[in-house]
């Protein structure tokens, strides 16, 4: 393949029908790769079991197909991947750089309010690290006993074992550096209940399946700063971003997934034809 090749991707869970805003998403990652002669691919990010089902997935698929996007090759289906992603995070527990944590929302919420507050970060209050100086005994204790916990990366440490600046380039924007420890603090990358969280699922399969160019709606934006982190940690390379607004209705507010009548099953049903729909999600046949 060619160096210089873009290829995008679109990747979308299975948390419910595919709607209008996501067909703008696939859409507009499609444009970005066959503007450029480059390559589309579509993944599905259903490695949150509880809240993803195999039924909208198919008819996500169903839908894009309807609406005439053509992906390239195979769609990758991340819980077909559990292993690997395991193997991604037994890489960062092997240098050290993740600790469990024990803590549940409310401790989370109770340590605090104790300590007078915490920094907002792109998920709400950044975590207090509470659990990061804990004894290894009484870590292997508590996990012997069975205790849930999850993995949280050590923010810290990981950006003192990487070379910085850690730079991104938003396409139309510039460069920057990333600030995770701001943004993030000591994220979690695993669940009891999902063997890896999104962040390291999405920046593994981006890398394996080669997208240089990393395209979706602007309320993922923050997520780039902990992704060219990961991707500094796990030598995986670098895309370009590209950061879409959220499709609007008429009266001007973002388009809610709730809001059934702008399924694309739904719209199919009420007679629209594929072009009427692309046209409703932002991309009108060029005349
Ligand atoms: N799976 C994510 C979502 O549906 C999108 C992830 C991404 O494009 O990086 O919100």
């Amino acid at each position: 393949m060619d160096g210089a090749t873009v290829v995008t991707r679109f990747a979308p869970s299975p948390t419910g029908r595919l709607h209008l805003g996501s067909a703008h998403s696939a859409l507009f990652a499609e444009r970005c790769a066959r503007e450029a002669g480059g390559r589309f691919l579509v993944r599905i990010e259903d490695i949150d079991r509880a809240r993803c089902r195999p039924e909208h997935a198919a008819a996500m698929l169903e839908d894009l197909a309807w609406l005439g996007l053509a992906w390239d090759g195979p769609v990758r289906v991340q819980s077909e991947h559990s292993d690997e992603y395991a193997a991604a995070l037994e890489t960062l527990r092997a240098r050290d750089l993740l600790y469990p944590c024990f803590c549940t929302r409310t401790d989370i919420a109770r340590e605090i309010a104790a300590i007078g507050g915490a920094p907002h970060g792109a998920d709400g209050p950044v975590y207090p690290g509470t659990c990061r100086a804990m004894a290894e005994s009484e870590r292997r204790a508590r996990i012997a006993a069975g205790e849930p916990h999850a993995f949280r990366l050590d923010i810290a440490a990981a950006l003192a074992s990487v070379t910085r600046p850690l730079l991104c380039e938003e396409v139309g924007e510039g460069v920057f550096e990333a600030d995770p420890a701001a943004l993030f603090g000591d994220v979690v990358l695993a669940r009891k209940d999902t063997p890896a969280s999104y962040h390291l699922c999405a920046t593994h399969d981006d890398a394996l399946q080669g997208v240089t160019l990393v395209t979706r709606g602007d309320d993922l934006k923050p997520a780039v700063h902990l992704h060219r982190l990961l991707q500094a940690l796990m030598g995986w390379p670098v895309p370009r971003w590209r950061h879409h607004a959220l499709l609007a209705g008429p009266d001007g507010r973002r388009l809610a997934k709730r809001d059934g009548s702008l399924a694309i099953t739904a719209l199919r049903e009420a007679g629209h034809s594929p072009a009427e729909v692309r046209a409703m999600a932002g991309f009108p046949d060029k005349a």
